[in-house]
């Protein structure tokens, strides 16, 4: 299936993928992510930069592990859900998918964390559906509806490299959790061909210790959501069950593998977990114990960036309580309650608030 390439269907959907981040460095209040100047690629730390996946694709390792990944879609347990759906046989799991590929659109993206854009863009390839069932979404034409382009491995990592030949900071895969199998095989098929590009890795933040393990040793940046609080609201609002104790201890293991995310000389960050927290109206998220969380779990220094795009897309309004944009009050509390706690690494947004 095809997505709108062109024209106003393009315009739209490049708008819709931008919702997913909206981190420029124009929009982003804090200071301590804000650079005199743009980090530049492709040369500096560039140029001496080996991503972790690289050891694993000489060794073989990285193919092992794919193959791995590959296998349980027989019964897949790729993500918590757990579903048991046999992908390899084209049964779709309740994330829709089958073992086919499907995605919407690879391309530079300069809408996230100045960190990852630099001069090129971060290299986003969105994947299409996904695990969780958010009723605001707002990309919920390629997440639920599927909307995007059957594609190969081999397509895939050529992708990568296209993005890599295009200049991008890094290949920053979004929605991975249930093409993890495929996104191994594609980046030991394209490191076979010279990609060099960190991975990050742009995820829910609901992912099983077990497939973290697996990629352990091949994902340079951990970019996940701390969504929900509580286990109700993710139950409520993204249809997941129990989404803090398995993100919470999804988080632990990504800081384990990566640690702390530190600019490299040139402004641009190559390793480490970067956490993001959108906060909704009238506190349903739960951002006061998020926050709380990530200050008393992980490192004080952890990159935690508190979010107030906020847009009630897709079913929202059939939930009064979110219906809305942020208020400015509602937005100002999140950031206090981030300095109270003791975070000292936390970007803000300035988007418009009601
Ligand atoms: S990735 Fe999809 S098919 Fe696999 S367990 Fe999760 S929901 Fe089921």
């Amino acid at each position: 299936m095809m997505h709108a390439g062109s024209g106003g269907g393009w315009r739209r959907r490049a708008f819709l993928e931008g919702c997913a981040a909206w981190a420029t460095a124009a929009a982003a209040g804090d200071s301590a992510a804000n650079r005199e100047s743009p980090p530049r690629t492709g040369e500096g730390p560039a140029a001496a930069f080996e991503p972790r996946y690289a050891r694993l694709h000489r060794s073989g390792a990285l193919r092992e592990r794919a193959d791995r990944l590959w296998r349980r879609m027989a019964k897949c347990d790729l993500c918590p859900r757990a579903c048991g759906a046999n992908r390899l046989e084209g049964e779709a799991g309740l994330c829709r998918t089958t073992a086919e590929l499907v995605v919407s659109s690879h391309r530079p993206h300069f809408g996230e964390e100045p960190e990852l854009v630099g001069r090129g863009g971060s290299g986003t390839i969105f994947f299409s559906y996904c695990n969780f069932r958010c009723v605001f979404c707002c990309n919920w034409e390629i997440s639920q509806r599927g909307d995007g382009e059957k594609v190969s491995v081999e397509r895939l990592a050529g992708m990568m490299l296209d993005l890599q030949r295009m200049g991008c900071a890094n290949i920053n895969v979004v929605t991975p959790t249930h093409r993890s199998a495929h996104i191994l095989r594609a980046l030991d098929a394209a490191a076979a061909r010279g990609l060099r590009l960190p991975l990050v890795y742009n995820t829910n933040g609901w992912e099983r210790p077990d497939v973290l393990a697996e990629l352990d040793g091949v994902v340079d940046v951990y970019l996940p959501d701390h969504k929900w609080g509580s286990a109700e609201a993710g139950q409520k609002y993204s249809g997941v069950p129990d989404y803090p104790s398995i993100t919470q201890a999804a988080l632990l293991e990504m800081h384990r593998q990566v640690g702390v995310a530190r600019p490299d000389p040139d402004g641009l960050i190559r390793r480490g977990l970067i956490v993001r927290h959108l906060v909704m109206p009238n506190r349903v998220a739960g951002t006061r114990e998020v926050l709380r969380w990530i200050a008393e779990h992980l490192p004080r220094e952890t990159y935690v960036n508190v979010m107030s795009q906020y847009t009630p897309y897709y079913r929202a309004r059939e939930h009064p309580e979110i219906a809305r944009r942020l208020t400015r009050a509602e937005y100002d509390e999140a950031v206090t309650w981030a300095r109270e706690f003791g975070l000292t690494n936390v970007r803000t947004q300035r988007m418009p608030l009601l």
